[in-house]
């Protein structure tokens, strides 16, 4: 960033804040990951100017309501050695790019729909170094019937892309037998989840757990619902019909 004084101070103080938040997770941040957040951060903040990536009026708070809990899935969820991670309309790189910085060996696919969003993403991938990331430019939807995509992760991840219902519809097809759903949710579930149960039998999902998460530091709830695959999935234009 160019020499903002103001702002280069909220990026330090942001990054301490998420030091101490990702502390209370029980992940390190040594120099490393610190460096790679707190440049992430500061591009954030320099595209957003131009590119509607974060909400402008919670710049304050992207380190610990982007970054911080982009990361609530690992004192959660295990991630196994070299996991193929699909994050599935992933915006400024939600949960996904988060997510890499601590797990290096993480294997990620981003996709995402809008071109400025997809041009933030490379730079951002440049930027920080990051190997074995690659940016999708399409909607989830038109990767179903691709066999390079189809039943072919470990772990698909979704933060504030649609209800559960078409989330799931969307995101299952990409997950190997055995493999885990988590869609990123904030607020009351309920009414979501029960739409979403009725159609998980017809793609072989299987709703597996609730997991409430309090963020550290700024007071706020998240849920992350995981879903598991069982077999693999055959009628998928059944599924695009749904959506
Ligand atoms: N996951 C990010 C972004 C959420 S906004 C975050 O948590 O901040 C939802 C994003 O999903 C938008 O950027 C939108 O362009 C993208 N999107 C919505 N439907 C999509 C689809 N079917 N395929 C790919 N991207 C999609």
């Amino acid at each position: 960033m160019k020499g903002v004084s103001r702002e280069t101070f909220d990026v330090d103080k942001q990054i301490q804040q998420l030091a101490e938040g990702c502390s209370a997770f029980g992940i390190t941040l040594g120099g490393e990951r610190k460096r790679k957040f707190c440049d992430y951060l500061e591009e954030l903040l320099e595209w957003n100017r131009r590119v509607n990536l974060v909400s402008r009026q919670d710049t304050e708070n992207i380190a610990l309501h982007h970054f911080l809990d982009s990361l609530s899935f690992l004192p959660n969820i295990e991630i196994p050695q070299e996991a193929r991670m699909i994050d599935v309309g992933t915006g400024a790189g939600f949960p996904g790019i988060p997510l890499k910085i601590c797990c290096p060996d993480l294997r990620l696919t981003l996709v995402e729909s809008t071109r400025k969003k997809v041009l933030f993403l490379k730079h951002i991938i440049d930027t920080l170094r990051l190997s074995g990331v690659s940016v999708l430019h399409e909607r989830a939807e038109a990767l179903h019937q691709d066999s390079k995509y189809r039943d072919n992760f470990d772990i698909v991840v979704a933060r504030a892309v649609s209800p559960l219902r078409s989330l799931t519809l969307l995101c299952l097809p990409f997950l190997k037998p055995g493999g885990k759903f988590v869609a990123y949710k904030g607020g009351d579930v309920r009414g979501e989840l029960r739409e979403a149960r009725l159609e998980l039998s017809k793609i072989s999902g299987r709703f597996e757990r609730e997991i409430d998460v309090f963020l550290p530091l700024s007071n706020r709830k998240r849920q992350l619902i995981v879903f598991t695959k069982a077999h693999k999935e055959r009628n998928g234009d059944a599924i695009l019909s749904k959506l």
